[in-house]
């Protein structure tokens, strides 16, 4: 696999280090505090996540469509959902539910030992793992599949970070969290209707927090082909 040029990398004009580092103090501004995500999505490069037509737009605080109906989410939220997943500590490994581009398992590969991502949508599977392998992001495991059955085989998990709504909290990222272990994940029926809810793990006790109102795609049932 060709790797990706230290200069595409780096990026230059709309995907350059200035423009990023404008990014990065848009998001201390609107209240993320944890200087390490910061940092890790200072040099993130979001740009190589997005169809080359709109990487010009990488950098702008918000979320953009990557095919298939679904999109990447907003910076803002990336950081947001990071800060509160690593609340309780660093976590040794995270699943996420929703790969999408593979930007947001990108971030957290610097954060944690082993990330874990499941995505309903092959091709998307199939291009982020081109994507990592480019890249040369070695500890992210991807599988397709419908995220709502969670990812038995490494369960359990002392983080979970769903980024796709559904209606409900399904049963089984519960069962698979760890004793002590926090769920970050967008609930709600509809996209004008949802809050980001946190869960603490707490023997069998789960301690629901709610946060802000956001707008995430659906999460669908089943795996498409
Ligand atoms: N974390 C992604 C966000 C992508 S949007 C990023 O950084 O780009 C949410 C993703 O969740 C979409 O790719 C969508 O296909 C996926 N999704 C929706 N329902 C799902 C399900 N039941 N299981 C797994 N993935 C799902």
């Amino acid at each position: 696999m060709l790797k990706t040029s230290k200069a595409a990398v780096e990026g230059i004009g709309m995907t350059s280090q200035r423009t990023r580092n404008r990014l990065i103090e848009r998001l201390k501004e609107k209240g993320i505090s944890n200087e390490t995500v910061l940092e890790v999505m200072r040099t993130t490069p979001r740009h190589l996540f997005l169809d080359e037509a709109l990487s010009h737009r990488a950098y702008e605080d918000s979320s953009l469509p990557i095919g298939h109906g679904v999109t990447i989410s907003q910076p803002y939220i990336v950081a947001r959902m990071t800060e509160l997943l690593l609340s309780a500590g660093i976590p040794d490994k995270v699943l996420e539910v929703g790969t999408g581009s593979g930007y947001q398992a990108a971030v957290l590969s610097h954060l944690v030992k082993q990330v874990y991502s499941v995505e309903r949508v092959a091709a998307l599977t199939d291009q982020a793992r081109v994507r990592f392998s480019q890249l040369d992001y070695n500890n992210i495991s991807l599988k397709h599949t419908d995220g709502s059955w969670g990812w038995e085989e490494y369960a359990q998990y002392p983080a979970i970070i769903v980024t796709a709504a559904p209606a409900e909290v399904p049963a089984a990222l519960l069962a698979q969290l760890a004793d002590g272990g926090v769920l970050v994940i967008p609930v709600g029926s509809q996209e004008s209707n949802q809050s980001l809810l946190i869960i603490k793990r707490q023997g069998d006790e789960f301690i629901r927090n709610k946060h802000e109102d956001v707008f995430f795609v659906p999460m669908l049932d089943g795996a498409k082909r």
